[in-house]
């Protein structure tokens, strides 16, 4: 990888700023999922088995106002992180002054302190999210290197990111972050071939600039769930009561000509009378569907012929699942894809960025199938749009 990481700077002794994303789910103060946490566990733990003094720090859900304050602390997630690392976290519950200052100064060579939620910053003028220079700077000040290890907010500039990065000598990315290059980025600059895109969801608006990226970079663009309408569409068909966005008709038209039968949306999908878990499944070709029907997955032909494709790609990237997975009778093509691209594991790079497709490839069990599931929902689709994203810009080159 062309940026420096945590493993190409010195740290022991070091206070080390360790930037992660804790932006867990949380009900009624206790956390739902975990996952986050779990995943920064690498980079906190070798800097401490380095010998770092490690100060780590997240945002934690939207803090516009004081009330919001109590139920976004990042208090629960520091004892989560203590139990994690079998280690005392100390945890600062401000954001800056003298009671921070003073616990960063008292730590001792392999010890951990956490601060509060960085956007309780954003109460007074969204600092913290605005990229506010004097908070960059005050953040910066508190430690002696930048490690940035949160992927999920890469895609946007904060005091906390690239604030602190443009006043310290050194940032380097965490493992997580890493990861998330290497796969991703390392990806889209060069694909092994055949590279297949899997590309679905519920609106074409949300992933124009996806769609776009990825023809250029693909060998085959393979389009499902709602958003598949808006092209059926544009070729003409009639979608009944389909997801279809008609002032996008025009664009699709003219992603399909770019796109010179690199795009593949199938002949048949499963329909139902109702957007409804228990409404009659029926099969429908693309030049069928009846004015009262909706498109609920894609059709069992469809399935095979985006199969086929996947069975032999050397790459595959999915965004966005192939129907409404949420009712388990319009599940079976974001299965049975899902299925596909796990039985190639052994022969390609298999990669999945999008909460929800990640969200479907979990709950079917299938995660352990996948070369890599990202764990940024907005900031995983700004990558795959080609976007360069301000918190990895910020990392030092090797
Ligand atoms: P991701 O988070 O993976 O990027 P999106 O947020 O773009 O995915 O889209 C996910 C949503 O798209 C799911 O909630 C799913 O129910 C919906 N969806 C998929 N196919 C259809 C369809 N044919 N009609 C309506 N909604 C659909
Ligand atoms: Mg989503």
């Amino acid at each position: 990888m062309a940026k420096m990481t945590v493993k190409d700077i010195d740290i022991k002794g070091k206070k080390v700023l360790i930037r992660v994303d804790f932006n867990v789910p949380m009900k009624n103060g206790e956390i739902t999922d975990e996952n986050r946490i779990v995943e920064a566990l690498p980079t906190i733990k070798y800097v401490i088995e380095q010998g770092g003094r490690a100060v780590v720090f997240s945002h934690l859900g939207r803090v516009k106002e004081e009330a919001d304050k109590a139920k976004n602390s990042l208090a629960p997630v520091a004892k989560r992180l203590s139990e994690h690392l079998g280690q005392t976290v100390k945890f600062v519950p401000v954001t800056r002054g003298v009671e921070l200052e003073v616990a960063v100064a008292g730590l001792k060579n392999g010890e951990v302190l956490m601060f509060e939620n960085t956007r309780f910053e954003d109460i007074d003028g969204n600092k913290e999210s605005k990229n506010n220079a004097e908070l960059g700077k005050y953040w910066a000040s508190l430690g002696d290197v930048f490690v940035n290890d949160a992927f999920g907010t890469a895609h946007r500039a904060a005091a906390s990111n690239v604030g602190i990065a443009s006043n310290v000598k050194t940032t380097v990315a965490g493992f997580l972050l890493e990861k998330e290059i290497n796969f991703i980025g390392g990806t889209l600059e060069n694909p092994e071939r055949p590279f297949v895109a899997i590309l679905g969801g519920a609106k074409v608006s949300d992933k124009i600039e996806v769609i776009q990226n990825l023809l250029k970079i693909a060998d085959k663009v393979i389009i499902g769930g709602g958003m598949a309408f808006t092209f059926f569409k544009a070729m003409g068909y009639e979608v009944g009561k389909s997801l279809l966005e008609q002032d996008k008709v025009e664009l699709a038209k003219e992603l399909l000509t770019i796109a010179n039968g690199k795009i593949e949306l199938g002949d048949d999908v499963y329909t139902g009378k109702a957007f409804d878990a228990e409404t009659e499944r029926n099969i429908r070709k693309i030049d069928q569907i009846p004015a009262d029907e909706m498109g609920l997955d894609v059709g069992p032909n469809t399935i095979e012929i985006f199969k086929s494709y996947i069975k032999n790609a050397k790459t595959v990237v999915w965004n966005g699942p192939l129907g409404v997975f949420e009712f388990p009778k319009f599940a079976e093509g974001t299965k049975s894809v899902a299925k596909t691209i796990a039985s190639i594991k052994d022969q390609a790079t298999t990669i999945i960025g999008g909460g929800d497709s990640a969200a479907a490839v979990i709950q079917f069990g299938l995660q352990d199938g996948f070369t890599h599931i990202s764990t940024g929902g907005g900031a995983s689709l700004e990558y795959l749009e080609g976007k360069v994203l301000p918190g990895i810009a910020c990392v030092n080159d090797k």
